[in-house]
């Protein structure tokens, strides 16, 4: 039997500033009692449920279970979503009888040796602008909300795997962190230098064959490598290598990916929507054209438009990258069982894959807005909308998905995709 102790990420603060974004986006998949619960509540036309709407979705999980998700209105946001942007349920019957998932989020708990450490989904704007009280102040509450979905009684789990080829104990596993961590907090160093040298000290640790070292002699070795990176990486190389077209290919599905927007009204679109899925996935693989817009604020306009100049990123965008990667890494929400059990080094991909990605996103959502430059709400909000699916949707733990960042990382396309969009 462990103690409970929680770590929380001393860099962020948060408070829910009830924009209902959360209750507009996510799909909230209910258990069997919550749903029992639920229908119990009774809930009729009289309390703004339209007559005769189900309240559940019924959806496949793993294995082909059955599973159930509160069915969303026609504008994607949930059934007991008001006018006003509150909850009903919470409104008629108080906070506790809303869905486990309504109540944890944007929090999230991840096993870290004998502690929970606490992540924060970057899908909420408050977590994203960094809104609220310091975390580290609200302590006593987010423990509580922790013990919600960790039991007390809770076994040691193992961590994860270093690589495919490498299982490592907890202590050594927390040396590799901490260097990624250390590298990220220099204060002085732009994100995109600190985000190449966190790549080289994973492409360091993929190359080396552990065998025994482990303890201090670990911790020496990590100590070489990450000064290795830190001194090989002094600035941004003047000149950035070209993206090869089949990994740009691959880039713009990953980012389709990303841009998606899925409630139950895609999954009850049936062939439909999926067709419509498939023909914009065929776009975005040809990347020439109009982009198909994915969701209501992207606009169609032509890929070509995403490659033209940008100028430099807005201030701010440093802060920002910085601190979600902290709080990604500190979280323990990047790799294991955070992020479809993945080893620490293809973890570390995909997460540096989201920079790119973002930042795609964020150059749509400024053309779409006919502008030629970002601003930081671009990002922000980019932020939110690829933070959504990143270790949720179960695509990106698919084998194909995987290969995908694999892919990437060959030929060092994962980090010229880094620089061109910087
Ligand atoms: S049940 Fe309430 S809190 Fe949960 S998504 Fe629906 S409206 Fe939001």
């Amino acid at each position: 039997m462990s103690k409970f102790s929680l770590e929380l990420p001393v860099i962020q603060k948060w408070n829910c500033h009830n924009c209902s974004d959360c209750c507009s986006y996510h799909a909230i998949e209910v258990t069997d009692q919550e749903r029992e619960r639920i229908i119990k509540q009774n809930w009729t036309q009289s309390d703004g449920i339209p007559e005769g709407a189900s309240l559940f979705t019924k959806t496949s999980g793993l294995l082909g279970k059955k599973t159930y998700r509160l069915s969303h209105q026609e504008n994607g946001a949930c059934l007991f979503l008001d006018e006003e942007g509150l909850c009903r349920i919470h409104a008629k019957f108080g906070e506790h009888n809303k869905p486990l998932a309504c109540r944890i989020y944007p929090y999230a708990f991840h096993p870290k040796n004998k502690k929970i450490v606490t992540s924060l989904r970057f899908s909420c704007p408050s977590v994203v602008k960094n809104l609220g009280q310091p975390l580290n102040e609200q302590k006593k509450e987010i423990t509580k909300i922790a013990k919600l979905v960790v039991p007390e009684s809770r076994k040691e789990s193992p961590p994860p795997a270093l690589s495919q080829s490498e299982n490592i104990k907890w202590d050594d596993f927390l040396l590799f962190t901490e260097s990624l961590d250390q590298i990220l907090r220099e204060k002085e160093t732009s994100f995109i230098i600190k985000l190449l040298r966190c790549l080289l000290f994973v492409k360091f640790t993929e190359q080396t064959a552990l065998g025994q070292t482990t303890g201090k002699q670990l911790k020496e070795f990590l100590e070489i490598i990450t000064k290795a990176a830190i001194s090989e990486i002094q600035s941004i190389p003047e000149e950035t290598e070209e993206v090869s077209s089949i990994n740009m290919t691959q880039f713009r599905l990953l980012v389709a990916q990303y841009a998606r927007k899925d409630t139950d009204i895609t999954l009850r679109g049936g062939w439909k929507s999926r067709l419509t899925l498939l023909n914009s996935a065929l776009k975005f693989a040809k990347g020439k054209g109009n982009i198909p817009p994915l969701q209501d604020c992207f606009h169609s306009i032509p890929f070509e438009q995403i490659e033209s100049s940008f100028g430099s990123l807005p201030e701010g965008v440093n802060e920002l990258f910085t601190r979600l990667f902290r709080v990604k890494i500190q979280g323990m929400h990047f790799c294991g069982p955070a992020y479809y059990d993945v080893p620490f080094v293809e973890g570390f991909y995909s997460l540096a894959a989201l920079y790119p990605a973002t930042l795609w996103l964020a150059r749509w959502l400024a053309k779409s807005d006919q502008r030629d430059s970002l601003e930081l709400e671009d990002i922000q909000y980019a932020l939110t909308i690829a933070d959504h699916h990143h270790g949720y949707s179960p695509i990106f733990g698919t084998a194909g998905f995987r290969r995908r960042i694999k892919t990437l990382v060959k030929n060092d396309d994962l980090k010229n995709l880094c620089l061109k969009y910087s």
